[in-house]
């Protein structure tokens, strides 16, 4: 018999059954009243949840639809803009500021460490900028940004606003919009939420609501904050579709998360990423990120010595888990092993498992197994 996959890339992460019920569920006009009231609990719980006295968009769409989202209804063309990247995800925001034409900064890492947030401080002393872009965790590094260290340097007060790219991090990482200074924070369904891709998520803050404001019309259509307000607001009014069926999917993730605590769902991830960092490194593998900026949500896990990318990810497959490969530099040096959203004990385990048990079939020479003995003292 075949094993089952499990999908521990990162993102989309796996989908427990109830939330894949609510996918399966026969699709209701938009208008239906018991699906309006459902949308607007979403919206009311995403604002509450992460606590914000502003808006919350959630828009058919991935976590790219986000970042442009985010930067168009905030920064206009010739804008200058510090753009803080700590890898790919970090650098695709760069692309977009090109194509928007913003006169943006760029403060970078070495790819497995963080930028020290004494640049950042400096930057904002020497020149004014419009808006601060980082991303919390760079799943092309496994890296996290010290999101709350940077919206206090911002501060409050500043004229400069703080966008955060929390796709591979919101629901998993600490994040709090109005209390850490963050003006928007955008993510997508497909990672720590445990829903299937296809939404959007951006929270807007009180400041970034008035920004929005002054600016007047913007000339992106689909994105406009000002096109979708009046259905965030309403959910029976129509803008554009809304992807019924993930917008109950994503009710059901936002049960299971009050249900769990949001404070202990961050927890969670920290205690589950510690134990599976410590296995992979015991087991002979290493680590891109740095210890004191490692997320939770992922890790990107180097090869000992003689151990084939390709080999190692085929039979993985056959192990029934399936990773990610290294992006840019890193392809074929390392495989990145997503631990966000909604897994438990038995996929971490199993995951873990069908790790040792590869290495081995790969021709590893050490004893992988022997570091999943802690599971059984
Ligand atoms: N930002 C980060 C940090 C990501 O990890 C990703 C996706 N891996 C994106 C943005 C882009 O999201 P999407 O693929 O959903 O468009």
């Amino acid at each position: 018999m075949k094993n089952e996959k499990l999908v521990m890339i990162p993102g989309p992460t796996p989908v427990v059954p109830s939330i894949q019920r609510e996918m399966g569920r026969k699709t209701a006009a938009f208008k239906d009243p018991d699906f309006v009231r459902d949308f607007k609990e979403v919206l009311a719980d995403l604002k509450s949840l992460w606590q914000t006295k502003g808006e919350v968009f959630v828009v058919p769409g991935s976590g790219t639809l986000a970042m442009e989202m985010a930067v168009s209804n905030l920064i206009k063309t010739g804008e200058k803009v510090l753009l803080v990247t700590h890898g790919y995800f970090g650098d695709r925001f760069g692309e977009i500021c090109e194509r928007k034409g913003y006169d943006y900064d760029i403060l970078q890492s070495e790819w497995g460490s963080i930028v020290d947030p004494a640049r950042i401080e400096e930057a904002l002393a020497k020149n004014d900028y419009r808006a601060v872009l980082v991303t919390h965790v760079d799943t092309s590094t496994g890296v996290k940004a010290p999101v709350e260290e940077i919206g206090e340097i911002i501060g409050s007060a500043s004229d400069t606003l703080y966008i955060v790219d929390g796709v591979c991090a919101t629901a998993a990482e600490r994040e709090y919009v109005d209390p850490m200074n963050i003006d928007i924070l955008l993510t997508g369904s497909q990672k720590a939420f445990g829903v299937p891709p296809g939404l959007a998520i951006v929270w807007a803050g009180p400041r970034a609501m008035e920004r929005r404001k002054e600016l007047g019309q913007i000339r992106e259509y689909y994105v406009d904050f000002d096109k979708w307000l009046p259905i965030m607001h309403d959910p029976g009014k129509y803008f554009a579709t809304p992807a019924v069926n993930l917008v109950w999917a994503l009710q059901e993730s936002l049960r299971i998360i009050k249900d769990e605590g949001l404070e202990a769902r961050f927890t969670r991830h920290r205690q589950d990423a510690r134990i599976i960092q410590d296995t992979l490194l015991e087991m002979g593998f290493g680590l891109l990120a740095e210890k004191h900026c490692r997320a939770v949500t992922l890790s990107n896990v180097l090869y000992p010595e003689g151990i084939d990318d390709e080999e190692f990810r085929e039979k993985l497959v056959e192990e029934g888990v399936v990773v990610a490969g290294g992006l840019g530099e890193y392809a074929g040096k390392l495989f990145r092993l997503g631990h966000m959203g909604n897994i438990d004990q038995h996929i971490i385990i199993s995951t873990l498992a069908a790790i040792a048990r590869t290495l081995k079939r790969c021709g590893f020479a050490g004893e992988p197994g022997k570091a999943l003995n802690k599971y059984f003292q």
